[in-house]
């Protein structure tokens, strides 16, 4: 579903992502984990055209990603932030069906089905007539993944999407991904939630100074690290 090659980032000077390769296969999940700074974010952004990479290649359902696709593929990659960035002005019905209204040009019945059904998912229905400030971070973040899935991404990016919540709140979203995760959605997801990723990941990769310094199982990287850097980053965060 997606396969990166060589990819490299720069900031000015600093070399953020130094040479990722990964590939990532339909329904599966794949978790990123690594200290702050490592290049998490920068790679998802990449992923997603919010930045502009400077070397390598991205393919996406098997269409080489260009510049010029930017629209197409934000439609095909959904992205869920730490910050839920709802518009404010908006009730949660509105949120949910604003981008098929206007990107996808979906005629507003069958817009507000769908977002019905999603809501229902996300178990916020009966919150669709609120405005985002009236929900608890949770809540909101449930709208946010709520958002991302009616666009009916091929993949969907999380970056630490449970960080900026009190912690009670924490365990509603991820019950909606592990939801989504055994319904085969393909996701790439940031997180420091190393419970939640022994749990749903298929696939766990440690990222370290913006290389894949290693990956494998969950059982491989929490239960039989090998790499130093790795030892001493869950030393720290278990
Ligand atoms: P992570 O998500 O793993 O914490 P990031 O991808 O956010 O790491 O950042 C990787 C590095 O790139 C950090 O050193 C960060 O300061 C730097 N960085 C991120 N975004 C920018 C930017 N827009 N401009 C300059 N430097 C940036
Ligand atoms: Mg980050």
């Amino acid at each position: 579903m997606i396969e990166i090659k060589n990819l490299h980032k720069y900031f000015g000077e600093l070399e953020v992502l130094r040479g990722i390769d990964l590939t990532v296969d339909e329904s599966e999940v794949v978790c990123l984990i690594g200290s702050s700074g490592s290049g998490k974010s920068t790679l998802l952004r990449c992923i997603n055209f919010l930045e502009e990479k400077n070397e390598g290649e991205i393919y996406i359902d098997g269409q080489l990603v260009l510049e010029k696709d930017i629209n197409e593929i934000r439609q095909k990659v959904g992205m869920v932030f730490q910050r839920f960035n709802l518009f404010p002005h908006m009730t949660v019905i509105q949120n949910v069906m604003e981008g098929p209204l206007t990107v996808k040009k979906m005629n507003k019945n069958k817009a507000r089905e769908q977002a019905i059904e999603l809501l229902e998912k996300v178990n916020l229905l009966d919150k669709a007539d609120e405005y985002p400030a009236m929900l608890s971070g949770g809540q909101q973040q449930r709208v946010a993944i709520a958002r991302s899935l009616a666009m009916e991404p091929k993949v969907i990016l999380f970056d630490e999407p449970t960080s900026a919540l009190d912690p009670e709140l924490v365990g509603e979203v991820l019950g909606v991904m592990n939801d989504l995760a055994k319904e085969g959605r393909t996701m790439i997801i940031v997180t420091h939630e190393m419970g939640f990723a022994k749990e749903v990941a298929d696939r766990v990769i440690f990222i370290h100074e913006g290389q894949i310094a290693e990956e494998g199982t969950p059982e491989d990287i929490f239960d039989r690290p090998e790499n130093e850097r790795l030892q001493n980053f869950l030393g720290q965060i278990l």
